[in-house]
């Protein structure tokens, strides 16, 4: 029987899944509101790494692109005052790698296009679902974490927060020199932060990304109410002078002649993501039921680098149902959210723990931290884990699990350091 999908939004999760029915012969249409070509100009989308499992999930829909841009490992940096936890742990499944979203998004887009995929260019409010939903056979929303996503009821349940959880600035910077292997470096402020310094691949190259976690009402929060337009250089010396009291792992190694943003001026982005999760289908008003993939469905903060990771997974999950499926009934779904939850609500579940506990920093925290400084191969372990956050809520769910682990994984450190290709199943 041939089927025939709308897809609403092409980010990650719209462009993932419409990919995947192209490779398995089943027709989409994506319905996006910008068209390729716009995305060269418009503010820095967010700054995204994608994990090897992800990466695997582009090498089968044939659009991996940048074979050669991923990094290997994270550095940890933990400012413990006077006493600072530094670590490295490498990602044993394989390279992550990270690419602006403003290239990633059109290069995409253009793929699908190139293999004869349909993109209408239009704002699809809710008025219109009803009438894609009679012309298709199901109708897809993923349109990100605002907009018509939105307009849908939360699952409480899973929603632990309504209010946004760290005041965020972001940037796309150049004149900070590499680590001395290609790597991701996660610091934390006590009470006042964490910052995310990410490799990507922006439109002059190689860039870094810097995605401050500042905590309401700390010393840090100021970053992401300050203008860099208003005064680029005020801007600059202000994120310097910051980067050195709480950062100094990454403040080391800025040249202060060439640190500035990488591109342009709209390479700053500042602002804040209320986590939320909403029901993964839902009825309209002609009866018909709807998919919401991606931060449609679920919206973590970026502070663990999960709902781009999540939304290729869940675009993946929800292909294989479509393809394998004639009837898209409350039963499909089901299927469908049963097998996305475990990777989707586990990450969204890690990832508002470690909201609240990186904040507060309790005892066990604290205890595992320092146990994982201390025992490479439990560093390796839980960086690899990050291409599995169903594994690290395992882990992180209460504080007797985390010191079991810990217990049961200690010593474990491989023989070999060197990064082991990726060997793993895509999913
Ligand atoms: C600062 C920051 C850093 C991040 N870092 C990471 C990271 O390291 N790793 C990670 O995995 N995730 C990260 N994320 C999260 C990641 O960006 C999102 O989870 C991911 O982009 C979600 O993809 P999506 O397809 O669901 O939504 P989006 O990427 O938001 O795509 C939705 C698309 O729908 C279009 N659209 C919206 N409304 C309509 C409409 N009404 N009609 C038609 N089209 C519409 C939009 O133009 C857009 O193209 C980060 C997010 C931020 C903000």
């Amino acid at each position: 029987m041939s089927k025939s999908i709308a897809i609403v939004g092409a980010g990650t999760a719209g462009l993932h899944l419409g990919l995947y029915l192209q490779q398995h012969g089943v027709e989409s249409t994506i319905f996006s509101d910008k068209r390729p070509e716009e995305y060269r100009d418009v503010r820095l989308l967010n700054t995204v790494a994608h994990h090897a499992v992800t990466v695997e999930r582009e090498n089968a829909l044939g659009v991996n692109h940048w074979q050669d841009a991923g990094y290997f490992g994270h550095y940890y940096y933990i400012g413990v005052p006077g006493k600072p936890i530094e670590f490295y742990g490498d990602l044993a499944s394989g390279p992550s790698r990270a690419v602006d979203y403003r290239i990633y998004l059109p290069t995409l887009m253009n793929d699908y296009i190139d293999r004869g995929g349909k993109i209408e260019y239009r704002n699809i409010g809710l008025e219109d679902l009803d009438e894609l939903s009679a012309a298709y056979d199901l109708v897809v929303i993923g349109t990100g974490k605002g907009g018509l996503g939105t307009l849908f009821a939360r699952d409480e349940d899973s929603s632990p927060y309504s209010e946004p959880q760290r005041h965020l600035c972001v940037g796309l910077f150049k004149g900070i020199a590499p680590q001395e292997t290609r790597a991701v470096t996660y610091c934390i402020a006590p009470g006042n932060g964490e910052m995310i310094e990410i490799p990507t691949v922006s439109f002059n190259g190689d860039a870094t990304a810097l995605v401050l976690e500042n905590h309401f009402g700390g010393d840090l929060e100021v970053l992401a109410k300050t203008r860099y337009d208003d005064d680029p250089r005020a801007f600059l010396d202000l994120l310097i002078d910051k980067l050195r009291t709480y950062y100094p792992i990454t403040a080391d190694r800025i040249n202060e002649d060439e640190f500035d943003l990488a591109n342009s001026s709209l390479d700053l982005l500042q602002g804040a993501v209320t986590p939320g999760v909403r029901h993964g289908h839902v009825k309209l008003d002609n009866g018909k039921i709807a998919a919401l993939l991606g931060d449609a469905h679920a919206t973590v903060d970026p502070v663990l680098g999960q709902g781009g990771n999540m939304a290729s997974y869940a675009a993946h999950v929800l292909g294989e149902e479509i393809v394998g499926n004639n009837v898209f009934d409350e039963h499909f779904f089901e299927v469908v959210n049963a097998r996305r939850a475990v990777r989707v609500l586990g990450a969204t579940r890690w990832t508002n723990y470690m909201l609240k506990n990186l904040r507060e920093l309790p005892n066990s925290l604290v205890e595992f931290l320092g146990a994982v400084s201390l025992d490479r191969g439990l560093a390796d372990k839980f960086t690899t884990n990050f291409n599995y956050p169903e594994t690290q809520w395992d882990i992180f769910s209460s504080p007797e699990s985390m010191s079991s682990w810990v217990e049961s994984n200690a010593g474990s450190q491989q023989e070999d350091d060197d990064v082991r290709p990726f060997a793993g199943t895509a999913v």
